[in-house]
């Protein structure tokens, strides 16, 4: 999955993948899902089992796709009955899984109903996230389905069938059933496994509008938004030819795809915590509604589509063994993330850039930005990246307050890193002839049109390193996911012609960033990032670096910020302050409140503002020959 960032870091989802056969030997379980009420933030599910008489546990996903995590929110599951032939069925839950229902199934029933209303949560919080605003919803299927337990999700097949909102369009990647039509507001889809139900989230919405991004040619791949506004489900020409662009760079790539069509799904709206998740055939993805109208939102969410994107090849056609599980309720295990996210999040900006959507500076600010912060957090010297991998299930929810000495979901970031030094390792090795392209080609690009799971091992990827440029990729990888600095792996911004500085000048992406989540970030001056006036937690401080002059001086996060320098502070004259600080010797005094305590911070920095930049090294640059088009430049008209 992608984002929501926690600093640079994405909090993807993802999910599984499947098949799309039809039913075998057991009839399929029919859903009926109604999203009438989706307004009201409530989901009404209707299931029907084929049962045979004896003890029957029915279990509700848990462990999620994508999203790494067993975060299935169980919380909101509301109104459970159990019915056969008219007549109520108990049941209890387990004792100790919580996610699983007992009953029994007395002789002569073949058919279990079951329903129940899934409550959507209107902010995020331990109840999961929210799915509906006022005039869009998003289905993940999983938070309307049960299935026995123990059940292979590929092997559990369901007929699902659902009601939107009257006026309201919608998209997923699931085929109409055959001969259905959509009367009185339903719609049927073909008979599919668990498994590609879960993977094939629906986007509905009263505002909607899709855009045709291959086109005359097959596969069909679309862009579906559905947005709280009409405008905003308007999106310029260029934006379109850039969609397009990254599809042929796709096709560039991989040579092969795993999809029979591929549908981003894009909720556009202020009332969905922005993320990101994946799917093999669409991707259901989520962010502000003015997304497409303001530069700024736009900066920090441009490469979501192309990550997303390139996880229809990796992470659920090539997934590590360990996340290809055989259904929701068994644990997943993340070690392998920082290939699984951290490649993602690579190609993403990679592609983002071949894409034009990104310019080569705006690339280089936010590598800037991400190398500069890996590079300055304390908490790789205890914990090493591999564990914020295997940890990904705590850190996703993490809160900002620690997350330099906790560290975040780096095995997204930092992986860009360790991946842009492996690609120029192999351009370096092979003398130009191959690049991190020929393993994605060979790793991803194998059994066009094959819809399906193929897992993979740390040791398979090596020997796929290893066939592009011949180089001791395990100890390399090794090496740097066991890592405890000092510093950041900047290996790859050296060898790509590029090495990080700091000067007075804001940041491009740093600014951005601070414009659309409303911060004002001194990190790498005075070591801490404050909530802006306005908004949630006005003046509230983030975080603090263990070790900077604010923590030496005792900022911590959760205070709040009231004067610097005697007057009410502002993101403006904070930066004054640390700028005039630098001509003299007094200390920038904060004046701060810890719940109803004042006290002074007085903090004795004279180094003037800091921002992060990349700068030449006077090396070749690589990096500008990486974010080249490789594919032909896809053309505007329609
Ligand atoms: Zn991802």
């Amino acid at each position: 999955m992608i984002h929501m960032r926690t600093r640079a870091a994405f909090v993807l989802g993802l999910i599984l993948c499947g098949t799309s056969t039809v039913a075998q030997e057991k009839p399929a379980v029919k859903l009926e899902v109604d999203l009438r009420d989706a307004a009201k933030r409530i989901y009404h599910a209707r299931m029907e089992f084929p049962v045979t008489r004896g003890p029957l546990t029915l279990v509700y996903p848990k462990w999620i796709p994508g999203e790494h995590a067993p975060n299935g929110p169980i919380v909101d599951v509301t109104g459970l009955h159990f019915r056969a032939d008219g007549k109520e069925i108990e049941w209890r839950r387990d004792l100790v899984d919580l996610y699983a229902f007992h009953c029994e199934i007395t002789a002569g029933i073949t058919k279990l109903e079951a329903t129940l209303d899934y409550l959507l949560p209107t902010e995020e919080g331990t109840a999961g996230a929210p799915s509906a605003s006022a005039k869009v919803a998003v289905l993940p299927w999983n938070l309307v389905v049960l299935y026995p337990d123990g059940a292979k999700s590929d092997d559990v097949k369901f007929a699902a069938s659902v009601r939107v909102p009257e006026g309201w369009k919608f998209a997923t990647a699931l085929q109409p059933a055959v001969g259905a039509g959509r009367t009185d507001g339903l719609a049927e889809f073909e008979t599919v496994s668990l498994t590609t139900l879960v993977d094939s989230p629906l986007l509905a919405g009263a505002f909607f509008k899709t855009y045709d991004l291959s086109p005359g040619q097959k596969p069909e791949h679309r862009l579906n938004i559905a947005a709280d506004s009409a405008m905003a489900t308007k999106i310029s020409t260029d934006q379109v030819q850039h969609l397009r662009q990254l599809v042929a760079e796709t096709g560039a790539l991989f040579g092969a795809r795993h999809y029979r069509h591929y549908d981003f799904l894009l909720a556009m709206t202020d009332h969905l915590q922005p993320n990101g998740l994946e799917h093999h055939e669409s991707s259901d993805n989520r962010v502000p509604e003015k997304t497409f109208l303001d530069p700024d939102a736009l900066d920090g969410f441009i490469d979501l589509l192309p990550h997303e994107f390139f996880h229809s090849w990796n992470g659920k056609y090539r997934r590590p063994a360990g996340l290809a599980t055989a259904n929701y309720q068994e644990p997943m295990k993340d070690d392998l993330l920082w290939v699984y996210e951290g490649l993602t999040q690579y190609y993403g900006v990679i592609l983002a850039s071949r894409s034009g959507f990104w310019t080569p500076a705006q690339l280089r600010e936010t590598l800037a930005t991400t190398a500069a912060y890996l590079n300055d957090w304390p908490g790789r010297t205890w914990r090493d990246l591999e564990d914020t991998a295997i940890s990904s299930p705590l850190l996703y929810t993490a809160r900002g307050g620690g997350a330099s000495w906790r560290r975040a979901a780096d095995y997204y970031d930092e992986s860009t890193l360790i991946w842009l030094e492996a690609d120029t390792i192999i351009r370096r090795e092979s003398k130009g002839k191959s690049s991190l392209d020929d393993f994605c080609k060979r790793f991803h690009g194998t059994e066009n049109g094959v819809i399906r799971i193929a897992p993979y091992t740390l040791n398979d990827v090596v020997a796929a390193m290893n066939a592009i440029a011949p180089y001791d990729w395990k100890k390399f990888f090794e090496e740097r996911i066991h890592s405890h600095g000092p510093g950041a792996p900047l290996g790859g911004l050296e060898n790509s012609g590029w090495k990080l500085v700091f000067n007075e000048t804001m940041n491009d992406h740093q600014r951005a960033k601070e414009e659309t989540d409303h911060i004002a970030d001194v990190s790498f001056s005075l070591g801490f990032s404050v909530h802006g006036p306005g908004g949630d937690d006005a003046s509230g401080v983030v975080d603090v670096i263990p070790g900077s002059p604010a923590a030496k001086a005792g900022l911590a996060a959760a205070m709040k910020l009231v004067a610097v320098n005697g007057r009410r502070w502002s993101p403006d004259g904070l930066r004054e302050a640390i700028s005039a600080a630098k001509k003299g010797k007094e200390p920038i005094e904060l004046l701060v409140e810890n719940e109803e305590y004042f006290q002074t911070v007085a903090i004795d920095y004279h180094g003037g503002e800091k921002y992060p930049h990349l700068e030449k090294t006077g090396g070749a640059d690589v990096l500008s020959e990486i974010i080249k088009r490789q594919a032909a430049e896809v053309g505007t008209s329609k």
